[in-house]
């Protein structure tokens, strides 16, 4: 069921109302994004076994600054289809260019590793394939029955690739049952074509709308980078847009440029910032946000699958009726 709209009314101005700072350029990175260099025994045996098994992670590939944290939790992202996207996103590390060819086997080497690591939840994205006939769908089908027949107990969560709008390729997705559909909306529709220009706004409010309707009890989650360039009042209609398409869980995280190749941080958001984001997240009638500067789309996802499963708030028809848009 969709949920009620999100009233914009004009708030009278308080000190967390401040117009939008962006960050001047070469700003240094705030102190709350430190973080560890990764280095731990379980993250030496996770990287062995992915080179065994021919595997690759989101963890590796996007450069993601919790490998450290979430590798010793024995947590990752797989990343299927090849490490070799064929879309160029302007903020994403994962390469660019001609992938190799589709390997059916990558199912049973992944649900292998899933296995190994004794996950009790599993994460699963891939590279845009815009070159194959339903983008890749049956390989995501495919990792969720291997997982299942392996272990019925694991939880299974696919981040999914638009599929060009192809609803065809999100039922085979959605026909193998996936516990969380996933799918990123990353940022305004304003900067899609700066930042995302092979994606639309429209086209990945509507899968996710369309996840709903083909699994009216199932999770919906997705996320939002901040700071390449968006005003908050973007972010909160982005939030309400999510709502609108009766997405569960949402996930807000900083931006960090993954080289002088990609666009520049526009802003860096402080830890006030996103528990304020959480705060009018939950009052929209998210089932989970997590919002914090080192947020990722899978960072603490078994937790997030579990409090979004155990949810008793608003429910499937949420009152975000009092959330207000602020004015910048
Ligand atoms: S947050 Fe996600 S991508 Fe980053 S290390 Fe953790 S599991 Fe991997």
């Amino acid at each position: 069921m969709a949920a009620p709209l999100v009233q914009l009314s004009r708030t009278p101005p308080t000190p967390s109302d401040a117009p939008v700072r962006i960050s001047p350029p070469g700003a240094r990175k705030p102190g709350w994004l430190k973080v560890r260099a990764p280095g731990g025994p379980n993250y030496a045996r996770i990287k062995g076994m992915m080179r065994e098994l021919g595997l690759h992670t989101v963890c590796e590939e996007a450069r993601c600054p919790n490998i450290g944290e979430c590798w010793e939790h024995k947590a990752a992202t797989f990343m299927i289809l090849g490490d070799v996207c064929t879309r160029n996103c302007t903020y994403c590390a994962v390469s660019h260019g001609t992938p190799k060819a589709f390997d059916p086997l990558e199912p049973v080497r992944l649900a292998e590793a899933v296995e190994r690591m004794g996950l009790e939840h599993v994460v699963i994205t891939s590279v845009d394939r815009d070159d194959l006939p339903n983008g890749g769908a049956e390989a995501f089908a495919g990792c969720i029955r291997e997982i299942r027949a392996r272990l019925p107990d694991t939880s299974v969560e696919v981040l999914i690739p638009d599929f060009k709008g192809s609803e065809r390729a999100l039922a085979i997705v959605m026909d193998a049952q996936p516990h969380i559909l996933n799918h990123n909306l990353e940022t305004a529709e304003r900067l899609y074509r700066l930042a995302r220009p092979g994606g639309r706004y429209d086209r990945a409010l509507r899968l996710l709308a369309n996840a709903r309707r083909l699994s009216p009890d199932g999770l919906t989650k997705s996320g939002i980078i901040l700071g390449m360039g968006e005003e908050w009042d973007e972010i909160l209609v982005c939030m309400r847009d999510l709502r609108r398409s009766d997405v569960n869980i949402i996930t807000l995280g900083q931006y960090l440029r993954p080289s002088d190749g990609h666009l520049p941080v526009a802003r860096y958001y402080t830890p006030d910032e996103f528990a304020e984001l959480h705060e009018i997240g939950m009052r929209m009638g998210f089932s989970h946000v997590q919002a914090s500067p080192l947020t990722r789309s899978s960072y603490h996802a078994w937790e997030q699958a579990r409090s979004a499963s155990s949810f008793e708030g608003p429910g499937a028809a949420p009152d975000s009726s009092s959330t207000e848009l602020r004015t910048t």
